[in-house]
Order: structure tokens, then sequence, then C-alpha cells
């Protein structure tokens, strides 16, 4: 097992927790000199950056929220100054304006040497042939993982995103070992194989690095079973930098954080305040070693909870439980809190179902509606009437038993709910909000 920064990924915790000080110090004091938004909201509650003297007194410091990020479009947040930066980068900005980030040259080197340390902590070696399926252009998967996989040393096809018939041509003919794309798009890789008669039995393929959307274990299950694969899950956000955030090694006991760049808390989303270890929250991420977009103190929306203790791999950074889902995303129902990703678990578990779903809620008078189209399996399933029946009233009695809620289920033919080779959308929230 090869481990890629063996100085940095296993230094003792005490040391790491000095050096992470260390770094926050010159960031808090290097964005209130650089960036105005920082002084205005440092200098609001009385804070200067020597008043920062433990990692602890990050939590006297405003958030920074994605709104805020807009209002700085695009580039009003940068701490470098134009001709520094080299590469610029956005979020999709499904929501509104995007968020634009730069990145210096020294910042491009940590990104390549961050996403380099994520493939081989997935497993990935200078031996692989890593066909990336994420789109190349202002999302950062793509590019990400290109510096990183081929720092690593490993072949890289930059098939980018889409055309899935010549995705499956350069996996066979290229003999791809490793495959990167977001875990919906590698599943529909999967179907599209079965549909077409190939057996990826006979790929080379062996390992996947599956991120940039929340997915269940169940899900992971589903897509090592049809690519005949082991698959790993991978986080990172634009803001942060892009993939390389953090990943998951072999232990797949969470994914290990670049916490000599990154220093992460968990926050109780509703009051802000900063939570023990272990405990599930949001995330919070501060960036350490960033020069051309520092980021101090991010909201990310993303819920998780952080295992500081070492790990079985001899990795000593910490871990963040995989992803339950996004604060955005998470419905309340009848006053039940859902993460679609739980929907997603009991989903994949019923038989005779494939995994594609989609999730609709309506109001109808006071009462909150959930409807769940789910596809079949097969075709063959559409006949018999009663047979479909006794299946929706299956997984209606298994959404009730994990979720405690009573949910319409609409079967619907195979191949009929869109796919996507990119983030997918499956929750559609038909009621008013206000
Ligand atoms: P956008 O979606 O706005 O274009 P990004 O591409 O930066 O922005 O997406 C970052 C977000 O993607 C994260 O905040 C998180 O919600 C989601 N994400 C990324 N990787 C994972 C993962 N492995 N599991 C779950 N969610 C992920
Ligand atoms: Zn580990």
């Amino acid at each position: 097992m090869n481990i890629w920064d063996r100085e940095n990924e296993c230094m003792p915790r005490s040391r790491l927790a000095a050096l992470q000080l260390e770094r926050l110090r010159h960031t808090v004091r290097y964005v209130y000199e650089k960036v105005p938004y920082y002084k205005e909201a440092f200098d609001k509650i009385g804070f200067r950056p020597q008043h920062l003297q433990k990692i602890e007194d990050l939590a006297n410091l405003p958030f920074l929220t994605k709104d805020d990020l807009r209002d700085y479009y695009p580039f009003g947040l940068f701490a470098a100054p134009r001709r520094e930066i080299v590469r610029l980068h956005a979020s999709s900005g499904t929501t509104g304006r995007p968020v634009v980030v730069g990145y210096t040259r020294r910042d491009m080197e940590n990104w390549t040497e961050l996403t380099a340390r994520m493939v081989t902590l997935a497993g990935v070696t200078s031996e692989d042939t890593a066909q990336i399926a994420f789109n190349y252009g202002l999302f950062t998967g793509g590019f990400g993982l290109h510096y990183g996989l081929e720092r690593v040393g490993a072949a890289v096809i930059p098939a980018s995103g889409g055309n899935t018939a010549r995705q499956l041509m350069l996996i066979r003919d290229f003999a791809a070992t490793v495959l990167i794309a977001t875990p919906g798009y590698a599943l529909y890789l999967g179907e599209e194989a079965e549909k077409q008669g190939i057996d990826p039995a006979h790929w080379q393929l062996r390992l996947g690095l599956f991120g940039s959307e929340p997915w269940s274990e169940e899900m992971r299950t589903e897509i090592e079973k049809r690519l005949r694969i082991t698959a790993t899950d991978n986080y990172g956000l634009t803001e942060m930098m892009g993939p390389g955030v953090s990943g998951e090694c072999h232990c797949r006991a969470g994914m290990h954080i670049a916490e000599d760049h990154f220093i992460v808390e968990t926050i109780d989303p509703e009051t802000g305040s900063v939570l023990p270890p272990g405990e599930e929250g949001e995330l919070v991420f501060t960036s350490l070693t960033k020069e051309a977009f520092p980021v101090i103190r991010f909201r990310t929306k993303d819920i998780s909870r952080l295992y500081p203790e070492p790990c079985a791999c001899g990795r000593t950074t910490a871990r963040m439980r995989r992803i339950s889902g996004r604060t955005d995303d998470m419905l309340i129902i009848r006053g039940v809190n859902v993460f679609p990703s739980q929907i997603e678990s009991v989903l994949i578990n019923s038989e005779g179902i494939a995994p594609y779903y989609r999730i609709d809620v309506h109001r109808r008078g006071a009462l909150d509606e959930l409807e769940i189209s789910v596809e079949l399996a097969s075709s063959d399933l559409l006949e018999p009437y009663f047979q479909l029946e006794e299946l929706s009233a299956a997984i209606q009695r298994n959404i009730y038993a994990t979720l405690a809620l009573n949910a319409k289920i609409r079967l619907v033919q195979p191949g009929s709910l869109e796919r996507t080779t990119g983030k997918a959308q499956r929750v559609f929230d038909h009621r008013r909000r206000g």
C-alpha cells in the first residue's frame, strides 16, 4: 500500500496541530491585509489577527456563505493580484451567479499534490490507466484529477464527460484500469454496457474514483457489482480548490482530509455553534495554504461527521464520513427530515427495481405529499398487474419502516428517467417556499 506524502499524511497529531496553528495565523493575517471583505468582517467584531492564539479561536470568526461569495462575483475575494493568477475555475451556478475561484502557481502545485495524494489513497499507481469522465472546463473535477493522476504517473485518458458509447469504447480499447466519474454516471455506464451486451468482466477496469454528488453505500455496492470494480468515495468543492480535499483509503472508514491544508469544523446548521468531534453536523472549511482565494470558515451545507482517531492505514489525518446530504437538499415532509440518500438506500435494497429514481414533493392543501418515481428493473414486470401492486406496496412499506413516511410510489418503465453525465438532479420540491 502506497502513501503519497508520508511526512504530511502520517505526522503525529500534536505536530499537525502546531502546523495548522502556524498556517492559520498566517492566513488570518494575510486575508486581513489583502481582502477588504475580511478586514471589514473582522473589524466589525473587533477582531485583530494577533487575537488568534489557538486553533479554537477560529470559532470567534464569522462564517462565509455561498451568498457572500456570489455578492463578490467575480474577483472580489481574491487575495493575489491578477498577474499572479494562472487559472480560473467556477462552480456550476445552477442557483444564480457562479462562484469564481483563482489559483496562483503555488496553489496549482498544492492542488496537484493533493489530488496525487487522494488518487494514491484510493489505490491508483503509475501502473494505471485512468479514464476521466468528469467534464473538463470551468468545473474543477476534470482538470483537478488530471494533474494529480499525471503526477502519480498514471496514463490519463482525458475523455471528459458525455458520449457514453465512446466512453465504453475507450475503457475497452485503451484498457482503462481506473474510472473517474460521478457515481450516477458510473452506474449509467454499467447499464449501457449491459444493454450493448458488453460484460465488464472482460475489461481491465479495477477501480473507480467517484464523487461530486452525494451517494449511498447501497449505490456503491450496486456500482461495484455492475462494473466489477472497487468503488471509492472522494470529496471536494470548488471553493476549497476542487477535488483533493478528502478521499477514502482501502479501510473504507471515511475520507482522509488534507488537514495540513484545511481545517474542518462541524457546526450545528441551525445555531452555528461548533460541535464536539464525532458529532454530525455541517462541515465548515478554512484554507491554510491558499494564495489566490483563501477562505475562512466557509459553510459547505454538507452534512457529515469527523473521525479524528488514527486510521488502520497508518495515516493520522482525520476522516469525514460519507456526506449524507446537503442542507439544501434536506426535505422536511410533514415534519420529518429526509435526505434523498436515505430514500436511495431503501430503493436500492428493494427487489425488482433499477437504481433510478426521482422524488417529487407537492403540497396538497395543508399536507405534504411525497411521490417517488422509480424504474422497474425489467419490462417483464410491466405485464402482471398484481405484481406491480405488490412491488409498490413493498417499497412503500420499506420507506415507511425506515423514514416513518407514507410515500406514493410510481413504478415507471425501465430507462424512462433522465440519466446525466454530470451531477444528477433527483429532487423536485414543488411546494412554495416562504
Ligand atoms: P457546484 O455543485 O456548485 O458546481 P462543486 O462542483 O464545487 O460546486 O460541488 C461541491 C459540492 O459537491 C460539495 O459541497 C458537495 O455537496 C458535493 N460533493 C462533492 N463530492 C462529494 C462526495 N464525494 N459525496 C457527496 N457530495 C459531494
Ligand atoms: Zn486510512
